[in-house]
């Protein structure tokens, strides 16, 4: 790999997009931010992402899943303090004191993990999303720097209102001056007027979290991959494995260099669609491991042009009510093979 060879797909990260909605975030919440950038910064690449981040003064943290997320960050530079979400145990402790990151404690063998070492640490409760947490046992220890929960149903108004007051009456029973964080990129709408932080992934992307989503977000991811062979065929010609879709008159078909191993799930085979200059190509037939087949239509798509899979105005929130799931799976999928830019 690399300069000789030539990407069939490409992620283009808009900085401009993100900084955008880093101070639409912060100015929104009026909160510091913990930038959440597991999972290999939702699949978007942490080493194209956190730069970006890392250089605002609005994101004063990050969050990963494990302490190897954390090792990284602190391997390429990071000094903001790093949140290891994922609970901690005595084999990470020696990563954990000596790149300086901070466990998030959820449950008395994290506690154990830690022992008496020198280390600050979050402690999380858990007030209704039935995951990690402690349910109200208040932990006395001065390493303790900050406190967290999380909504399991931001949509639910009713029942994130439940969770708050739930997270208050413990926040009430530390000591001040604690970080306390609990909304995530949905919860940001709720303003709870106790927290320091608000905890954001899928946001920083311009994905909206919910219907009706009052901040002004940017799109700030695109994917495209390019057109391998352009050809016509008959009516009644079976198209891909499995023969699921046979074309009903004579029919321009694409085939695109993104399948299932490039993140296309195969739920969206005969489902979903992808652009092309703003217009709509159906998939037709099962999606593969390295190609997908479109019906062109009239569209005049030659070979080695580029469609769409996400943007033009189509964010992974789009594609992923096509493929009946969210926009975090979908962009979770997008393989190492997807070349990755910022613009
Ligand atoms: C992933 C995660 C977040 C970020 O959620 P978004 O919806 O992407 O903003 C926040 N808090 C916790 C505990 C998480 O696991």
């Amino acid at each position: 790999m690399g300069e000789i060879s030539v990407p069939r797909s490409v992620l283009r990260i808009k900085k401009e997009a993100v900084i955008h909605n880093v101070r639409e975030i912060s100015k929104f919440s009026k909160k510091k931010i913990i930038a959440v950038v597991k999972s290999d910064a939702y699949g978007m690449g942490v080493k194209l992402v956190v730069p970006i981040l890392n250089d605002l003064p609005e994101v004063e943290a990050f969050a990963v899943a494990c302490p190897e997320e954390g090792v990284l960050l602190r391997e390429m530079g990071v000094k903001k303090e790093i949140l290891v979400l994922g609970g901690v145990f005595p084999e990470d402790m020696e990563a954990v004191t000596s790149y300086g990151l901070t466990p998030v404690v959820s449950d008395p063998e994290h506690l154990k993990a830690i022992g008496r070492a020198e280390v600050r640490f979050h402690v999380k409760y858990d007030t209704g999303m039935g995951r990690l947490g402690f349910l109200e046992e208040v932990i006395e220890d001065p390493r303790v720097t900050g406190i967290m929960s999380h909504l399991s149903t931001p949509g639910d108004e009713e029942f994130s209102r439940e969770q708050i007051k739930r997270f208050s009456s413990i926040v009430t029973r530390y000591p001040k001056g604690l970080k306390v964080h609990m909304e995530s990129s949905a919860g940001v709408i709720y303003r709870v007027p106790f927290t320091t932080h608000v905890r954001i992934g899928l946001a920083l992307y311009g994905e909206k979290p919910l219907k009706n989503y009052p901040l002004d977000l940017r799109p700030a991811v695109s994917l495209e991959a390019k057109v391998i062979s352009v050809k016509e065929v008959p009516a009644g010609f079976p198209i891909s494995y499995g023969r699921t879709y046979i074309t009903s008159k004579r029919t321009k078909i694409g085939v695109v260099a993104f399948g299932y191993a490039d993140g296309l799930m195969k739920s969206l085979s005969n489902r979903g669609t992808l652009l092309y200059r703003g217009k709509e190509l159906p998939i037709i037939g099962n999606i593969t491991m390295d190609m997908t087949i479109v019906d062109l239509g009239d569209a005049e798509v030659r070979v080695g042009d580029w469609v769409t899979v996400v943007g033009e105005g189509r964010t992974f929130g789009d594609l992923a009510r096509q493929a009946g799931t969210i926009p975090y799976e979908l962009m979770c999928n997008v393989s190492s093979r997807v070349r990755r830019e910022v613009i």
